[in-house]
C-alpha cells in the first residue's frame, strides 16, 4: 500500500475545503503536517487556530506547492482554479513541483481541468495531475464520509495513494476511467438530480392542488416508480423529510448558485459531445431564474418548489388525524408490493 507524504497542502478553505482539511488534520498520522492557503485570511487563521501546531499558514498557492508532497485544491469555479494553479510567480505551477501530485477537488468545467493539466505536464513531466470533484455535501465534508469521483483509471500508478489519501475525507471513492471523467461524473450526477428536483416538486404540487395529502402521495412514490433519494430524503416540500433543508427553511444543503452552475456545465458538456437534451435547458432556466429571485438566493437548491409555487404551509390544510398513518401507509403499500397488487 502507498505510503503517505507528511508534507500535504490545501487550497482553498470555504464551506467544503475548511471541514476537509480538518478532517485530513485530524485522521492523517501524528507526524503529517498541513501547508494551507486562501485568498481569504480569516479561514486561513480559523484553520491554523483549531490545528494544533500541525496547520501552517500560507502566502500564496505557489508557497503552498513549494512545502507540500502532495497538494488539493477546493475553490468555487474554473477561474478559481486557474487562478491557483497558472497565475505567473504565485499559482502552483510556479513552484518547482518536479514529480508532485496535485489534486483539484473542485466542480469545474471539462475543459479549464484539461488546460491545466496539459500546462502541468508541459512544465513539469513528471508530475500529476488529477481531478476529483465530491459529492455528500457541507455535512458528508464535515462527517468525513463524501463519495470522491477521481478522473483516473482503476490502474493508474497514483491510484492507492489517491484512495489513501482522499479517504481520509471520504467512504465511497470511484475510479472514473480517466483525466476529466471524475467532472464528467460528478456534473452527469448534478445534472439528473437537479432535474428530478424539479420532477418531484410539480408531481407533489399537481397532488396538493389535487386534495392529495402530500405525505400520502411521498409514501406512495417511496414505494413505486417516482422513488428517488430526492423524495425520500431531500423532498422538496418543506415538512415531509425533518432533516431535509427544506423543512428548515431551506437553509443548509446544497445552494441554488452552485445547481444553476452545475447544470450549466453539464449543459455545455451535453453540447460538446453532441447530446441532445429534452429537459436540460429547461430546467437550467429554472435554476437561473430562483438564483435571480431574493425569495431563494443563497438557500438550498431543492427551493426550486417555493419558485414553482409551492405550497409550503400545507398542514392546516391536511390535518395529521385525516392523513393516513406515514407507518401505516407504508405497510399496506409494502405489502400491496410484495404480493403484486
Ligand atoms: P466556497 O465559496 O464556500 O469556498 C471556496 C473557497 O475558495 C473560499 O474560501 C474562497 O476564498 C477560496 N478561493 C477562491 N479563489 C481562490 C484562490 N484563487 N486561491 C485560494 N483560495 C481561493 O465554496 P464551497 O461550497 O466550498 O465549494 C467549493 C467547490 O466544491 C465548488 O466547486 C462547489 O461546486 C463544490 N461542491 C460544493 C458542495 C457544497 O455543498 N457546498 C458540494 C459538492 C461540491
Amino acid at each position: 500500500m502507498a505510503e503517505l507524504p507528511k508534507k500535504i497542502g490545501f487550497i482553498g478553505l470555504g464551506l467544503m475545503g475548511l471541514p476537509m482539511a480538518t478532517n485530513l488534520v485530524k485522521k492523517a498520522s501524528d507526524d503529517a503536517q498541513l501547508y494551507v492557503y486562501d485568498v481569504v485570511q480569516d479561514s486561513i487563521d480559523k484553520v491554523v487556530k483549531e490545528g494544533d501546531g500541525k496547520v501552517h499558514a500560507c502566502g500564496s498557492s505557489k508557497e503552498v506547492a513549494d512545502k507540500s508532497d502532495i497538494i488539493l485544491s477546493m475553490v468555487p469555479e474554473g477561474s478559481h482554479v486557474r487562478s491557483v494553479y497558472l497565475t505567473p510567480d504565485t499559482g502552483v505551477l510556479a513552484s518547482d513541483i518536479q514529480s508532485k501530485i496535485l489534486i483539484d477537488m473542485s466542480t469545474i468545467d471539462t475543459g479549464t481541468s484539461l488546460t491545466v493539466r496539459d500546462a502541468c505536464a508541459e512544465k513539469h513531466p513528471k508530475a500529476r495531475f488529477y481531478d476529483a470533484p465530491v459529492s455528500g455535501g457541507v455535512i458528508g465534508a464535515d462527517k468525513g464520509s463524501l463519495t470522491f469521483m477521481m478522473g483516473c483509471a482503476e490502474n493508474d500508478a497514483n491510484v492507492d495513494l489517491l484512495r489513501k489519501l482522499l479517504g481520509l475525507m471520504g467512504g465511497n471513492l470511484f475510479a472514473c476511467g480517466g483525466a476529466s471523467l471524475g467532472l464528467t461524473a460528478k456534473l452527469c450526477n448534478n445534472y439528473c438530480s437537479s432535474l428530478i428536483a424539479i420532477a418531484t416538486s410539480e408531481a407533489m404540487n399537481i397532488g396538493m392542488a389535487s386534495g392529495m395529502d402530500p405525505r400520502v402521495l411521498a409514501n406512495i412514490f417511496h414505494t413505486s416508480t417516482a422513488q428517488s433519494a430526492i423524495c425520500d430524503d431531500w423532498n422538496p416540500v418543506p415538512g415531509l423529510c425533518p432533516e431535509a433543508p427544506a423543512s428548515r427553511g431551506y437553509k443548509g444543503g446544497f445552494k441554488v448558485q452552485l445547481m444553476a452552475k452545475d447544470v450549466g456545465l453539464a449543459v455545455d458538456s451535453a453540447e460538446r459531445v453532441g447530446v441532445k437534451l429534452a429537459l436540460g435547458k429547461a430546467g437550467l432556466e429554472v435554476y437561473r431564474e430562483a438564483c435571480g429571485d431574493e425569495r431563494c438566493r443563497d438557500l438550498d437548491s431543492r427551493v426550486v418548489y417555493r419558485l414553482l409555487g409551492g405550497k409550503e404551509d400545507w398542514r392546516e390544510e391536511f390535518p395529521e388525524e385525516v392523513a393516513m398513518r406515514r407507518d401505516e401507509t407504508r405497510r399496506l403499500l409494502k405489502r400491496a408490493k410484495e404480493e403484486g397488487l
